[in-house]
């Protein structure tokens, strides 16, 4: 059969065996020694079991008995022969002389030509699309020179601080899939503290590793992405142990910096059952971002602190209504709000992200290269209408979204609600020709205007009615 064909190459080729015993690669724990129903052990667990055996503690019969039971999955081959299931192996780290770098030096673009590509897609937030092609610029090219010499280029990790519904995820996916390097994002608040309820921080690595379809070589030059940063802040009361907030950051400092983490192939956390493998993370490029509420009174209050000194003290009203005010944050701010000194050292490009104003959002609507309406315009161009929408519509829809206060974020949901009527309607009368949306159908006093087919005068009609 074709499917089992594939897994047979695969076994000589890309994938390589793993102990039975202690899970370790053939490449971590050297030549697998072969024992029938297609199960291999390495030389150690070898020698232990039989060091067991001669010690009389140990009951080899049992261990084969075990061995080909279903729990381990090894149900055999549809054509009757057993064979090490997929999920069991992991795919082999290339041999080191014929280690090609996937990103050069001279293909890594210039920050310019990031900001560009990433102008395509995200509307404003000028300073962090800038920062953010530098710092990446950086790290690539810190990972292409590596150890060319004693001058070791730090690490670029970011933390991005801004609204929720700003564009932090959105330009980090965008980044990664310009850059065509695996991404993984995760959620800060679901981490705790290994052995508590909750996954361990290691599992950033491991779901890396799933994106880059458990290739180690590919996801050590990587993109994690963690959100919700602000969550695992310090907690204010000590009376309880701080499992999932500053145990957290100092669990993640080995990661940041770079070492070695053995990590599951193919689950979120280490058992028996699933093997494991090397990731070095020291290439892998960590992205941190926060909404960080209530930021904002700490700088004004450490601000107006300052200002209140001498000259200034007169000025302190004024930071109450600046609207830049996230702009000033700085490392002592963060550690007010609960960071340890030694995460944000490791975090050393920092930057902020504006909230979402109405003009930003009106340009989120229509310019992005997949912008949201261009969407549906597609999606009804292939029924052959043509979709409009005027310029009041724009504005109304965009003062909805604020109103909600999740950023860009709340677009969709307010333009899938009206179009819904649309793409209900539309495809059921084919005489027509264009639908343009205008502003009073969005505030549900009135209705689109409808145009037929090689019809010159438009036909105003009621809402929700065709
Ligand atoms: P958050 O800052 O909370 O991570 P997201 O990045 O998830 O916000 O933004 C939600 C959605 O809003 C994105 O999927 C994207 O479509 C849109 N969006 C947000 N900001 C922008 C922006 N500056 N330009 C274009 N689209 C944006």
């Amino acid at each position: 059969m074709a499917e089992n064909d594939n897994r047979k190459d695969d076994n000589t080729t890309e994938y390589e065996k793993v102990c039975f015993i202690c899970r370790r690669p053939e490449s971590v724990a050297g030549k697998m020694i072969d024992l029938p129903n297609h199960i291999c052990v390495c030389p150690d667990c070898m020698q232990k079991s039989f060091d067991a055996m001669n010690n009389g503690g140990f009951d080899y019969s049992q261990f084969m008995n075990m061995a080909g039971a279903p729990m381990m999955g090894f149900t055999g081959g549809a054509d009757g022969e057993n064979e090490v299931p997929k999920r069991q192996r992991l795919k082999k780290k290339k041999a080191d002389e014929e280690k090609t770098p996937i990103l050069n030096i001279r293909d890594i673009p210039a920050p310019h030509k990031i900001k560009a590509q990433l102008d395509e897609y995200v509307v404003g937030q000028e300073h962090a699309k800038k920062a953010m092609s530098v710092a990446v610029y950086n790290h690539y090219k810190r990972v292409a020179t590596d150890m060319m010499d004693e001058i070791e280029i730090e690490k670029s990790n970011m933390l991005m601080i801004g609204p929720t519904g700003s564009g932090k995820t959105y330009l980090v996916r965008t980044l990664a899939r310009l850059l065509d390097v695996p991404l993984a994002i995760t959620d800060a608040t679901s981490l705790t503290e290994a052995g508590y309820i909750g996954d361990d921080i290691e599992s950033v690595v491991s779901k890396l590793l799933a994106a880059a379809d458990n290739d180690v070589e590919k996801a050590e030059q990587g993109i994690i992405f963690i959100d919700e940063i602000d969550k695992i802040a310090k907690k204010k009361s000590t009376s309880q142990r701080d499992v999932s907030g500053e145990s957290v950051q100092q669990g993640m400092l080995k990661l940041l910096e770079g070492s070695e983490v053995e990590v599951p192939v193919g689950a979120n956390s280490k058992n028996a059952m699933v093997p494991l493998t090397t990731v070095n993370t020291k290439n892998i490029l960590f992205i941190c971002g926060g909404a960080f509420p209530d930021l904002d009174r700490i700088i004004k209050a450490r601000l107006a602190k300052n200002s209140s000194i001498g000259f200034g003290a007169d000025l302190k009203d004024k930071f109450d209504h600046d609207k830049k005010i996230l702009e000033k944050v700085t490392i002592e701010d963060l550690r007010t709000f609960g960071m340890i000194p030694e995460f944000l050292g490791r975090l050393p490009i920092i930057f902020t992200l504006q909230g979402l104003n109405e003009e930003m959002l009106v340009k989120i609507l229509q310019e992005p290269k997949n912008a949201i309406l261009k969407q549906y315009q597609k999606l009804l161009a292939l029924d052959e209408v043509k979709l409009d929408f005027d310029e009041e519509s724009l504005h109304s829809i965009a003062k909805k979204a604020m109103e909600k206060d999740t950023g860009a974020r709340a677009l969709r949901a307010i333009i899938e609600e009206f179009m819904l009527d649309i793409m209900y309607e539309i495809p059921k009368d084919d005489s027509i020709g264009q639908v343009t949306i205008t502003g009073a159908y969005i505030e549900g006093i009135g209705g689109p205007i409808i145009h037929l087919r090689g019809q010159e005068v438009p036909r105003i009609e009621g809402s929700g009615t065709y």
